[in-house]
């Protein structure tokens, strides 16, 4: 069944850590099928919680609001049994650390074939055959499914994992830092190994990173997150080449190139830390770091408005400029 609208959309999603950490504030996303996503932002950001909500995956401390829609059903309302279904099938996480993703007492055969045997109607037999396959696809031998994960390397745990991703043959896959703990090599291997797996099965893929050359590289689209908002969204090229909010500039001025780890944290040129999201400034939560704010950036937090053809800021200067949008008919 094709469906018109897009494969997720997240309208409006708030999240909070118990009382008040505001880790999510109101971040509306589109992915359309086969469409590759970054999401971008220094650590803290909200990023996970973000990936993690997708799926409903976030310890019973967070509360949530807003609609999370997977091909026009809203994740947040499902019944466990649907949920357990879209789970894997409809999208599935890869996540940074393999090593601690994967079960340390268990083959990795098994643990690809696991997820084949709870969601399909294959037979034990058929779902080892599918553990084989999957890790050929994703650049291992077969008969490496005998392995444990210690007996494997950080690139090829990681493999492993992507492998499980694939298992049920899910139409979105989120990867978070899904590069990150490894050194650069075989990053950019993962990287395009995860951008041709996705793009030979026509998965839609939200790839989160705190380094915007990774997300450029990979992805069609970019949205860079700040203090749990997106607080810009454009084509990756634009946004990494040309970015209309403060935050995203620093942030592309930070990541020359890819795989630089000093960055992760404090981007170059940008002092400070993201604020703490449980004590957020007034105004632009993004105005004490900022090397360009007004006065009105304390007081004033503004919205994502247009900042080009197909592109977002929410900044009170992009408002000084004019959108290059069609001429006047
Ligand atoms: P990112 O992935 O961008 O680094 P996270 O989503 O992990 O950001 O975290 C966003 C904010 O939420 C951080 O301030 C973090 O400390 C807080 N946070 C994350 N997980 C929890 C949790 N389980 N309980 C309370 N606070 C959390
Ligand atoms: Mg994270």
């Amino acid at each position: 069944m094709s469906t018109p609208g897009p494969l997720l959309e997240v309208r409006n999603l708030h999240v909070t850590y118990g009382a008040g950490t505001r880790a999510v504030r109101g971040v509306d996303l589109k992915l359309s099928a086969g469409q590759k996503l970054g999401i971008a932002g220094e650590s803290g950001c909200g990023k996970s919680t973000l990936a993690l909500a997708l799926l409903r995956l976030l310890p019973a401390s967070a509360n949530l609001s807003g609609e999370i829609l997977l091909d026009g059903e809203d994740v947040l309302t499902m019944r466990w049994g649907r949920l357990r279904a879209v789970r894997w099938a409809g999208a599935s996480i890869v996540f940074q650390g393999a090593m601690h993703s994967l079960n340390a007492v268990h083959r990795v055969g098994e643990q690809i074939a696991e997820p084949v045997l709870l969601h399909g109607k294959s037979t034990a037999a058929a779902a080892r055959r599918r553990a084989g396959d999957l890790l050929e696809q994703v650049g291992l031998p077969a008969a490496r499914a005998d392995a444990y994960p210690h007996e494997l390397s950080g690139g090829q745990r990681q493999r492993v994992m992507i492998a499980m991703a694939l298992a049920c043959d899910p139409r979105l896959i989120v990867a978070d830092e899904p590069t990150t703990a490894l050194d650069v090599m075989i990053q950019a291997q993962i990287l395009r190994l995860i951008g041709q797996l996705v793009a030979d099965n026509d998965i839609s893929l939200l790839m989160i990173s705190h380094d915007l050359s990774v997300l450029a590289d990979t992805c069609d689209r970019l949205a860079v997150m700040y203090a749990g908002r997106v607080v810009e969204e454009g084509p990756a090229d634009q946004v990494f080449t040309d970015a209309q909010h403060p935050y995203g500039l620093a942030l592309s001025a930070a990541f020359p190139r890819i795989g630089d780890p000093a960055s992760r944290r404090a981007p170059r040129g940008l002092p400070g830390d993201p604020p703490d999201p449980s004590a957020l400034p007034p105004g632009c939560t993004f105005h004490p770091r900022c090397p360009v704010a007004l006065d009105e950036c304390a007081t004033e937090d503004p919205a994502l408005r247009e900042a080009g053809v197909g592109r977002l800021a929410a900044c009170v200067r992009v408002a000084a400029v004019p959108a290059p949008g069609l001429p006047p008919a």
